[in-house]
């Protein structure tokens, strides 16, 4: 296990870390899941865990996504689920279609939520970011691996963008576009967003060879990389967050490798496997 506090004390200098999360299990009963406790008023943002849903191995058990080779019933019965469980409209969860890219959408209208609520298709498609101001509309993108990076601004008309940040997408930019996003398309001033980093597969496991951790350091810098062949996912998003504006003190990361944990989903790991979810919306 590589101490990243020791290793990367530059880009993790002033970021919050697991004060701003508390593991609970809404209304008393399953599925369990982290709070961020630190969202700004009327925002709620989580990160799904495996733990239960109804889906059986290898998806075992709350599995989130229909791509993955799962029963997609299984997978509606566990979205519906964790809706109850929050008290949100499972028909209004809306879910692009994750490709790698850098594509941050922004959810404008009543009529496109629920977008991929209960089918892998959907109309924002390729998209690995989505941004919303409309209220009561959550948003759940899917990982197992890639990080959540979840933003939140606050404010009289708050808005949020939940992005998709795996190697590629971080590289191409998903980060830059949707703090852009939310500041240009929806009034939001950068020092105003708070970020919410999702459990990851972290440098400890994250093993991409020399050529690639070398393209990542040219990208990121030094300290988004360990060892000669290893990244980190968080320190590179810490990188174009505070490059795009948002403040340290507002940036939380729940520092959670999910290669690690067995409690979340890790496609390096397991391989054919389920996803677990970071989920957000405006009250
Ligand atoms: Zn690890």
């Amino acid at each position: 296990m590589i101490d990243k506090k020791q290793n990367q004390s530059q880009i993790y200098d002033g970021i919050n870390s697991y004060g701003s999360f508390a593991k609970i299990n809404p209304l008393l009963r399953l599925p369990l899941d982290w709070r961020f406790t630190a969202a700004p008023a009327g925002v709620r943002i989580f990160f799904t865990m495996r733990r239960g849903g109804v889906s059986p191995a290898p998806y075992d058990s709350l599995n989130l996504g229909f791509h993955v080779g799962d029963d997609p019933e299984l997978v509606i019965r566990n979205r519906v689920a964790l809706s109850e469980a929050h008290g949100i409209d499972p028909a209004l969860v809306t879910s692009p279609r994750q490709r790698h890219t850098a594509v941050v959408e922004l959810l404008e209208h009543k009529e496109q939520a629920g977008a991929g609520a209960f089918s892998e298709e959907s109309v924002f498609d390729p998209c690995d970011g989505l941004a919303t101001a409309l209220r009561r509309v959550p948003i759940l993108l899917q990982f197992a691996d890639c990080l959540p990076v979840v933003l939140a601004a606050a404010g009289a008309r708050p808005a949020i963008a939940v992005l998709h940040g795996g190697r590629q997408g971080l590289m191409a930019g998903v980060v830059r576009n949707g703090v852009s996003m939310l500041a240009e398309r929806l009034g939001a001033s950068p020092e105003c967003i708070t970020a919410a980093l999702g459990p990851a597969i972290g440098p400890c496991c994250y093993e991409v060879g020399p050529e690639i951790a070398a393209a990542f350091g040219e990208r990121f810098g030094e300290e988004a990389v360990a060892g000669d062949d290893r990244v980190d996912l968080a320190a590179a998003a810490i990188v174009d967050l505070k490059a795009a504006g948002v403040r340290p003190a507002n940036i939380h990361l729940l520092d959670i490798c999910t290669a690690c944990d067995r409690d979340f989903y890790s496609y390096r790991r397991d391989g054919v496997t389920g996803r677990h979810g970071a989920l957000a919306w405006i009250e």
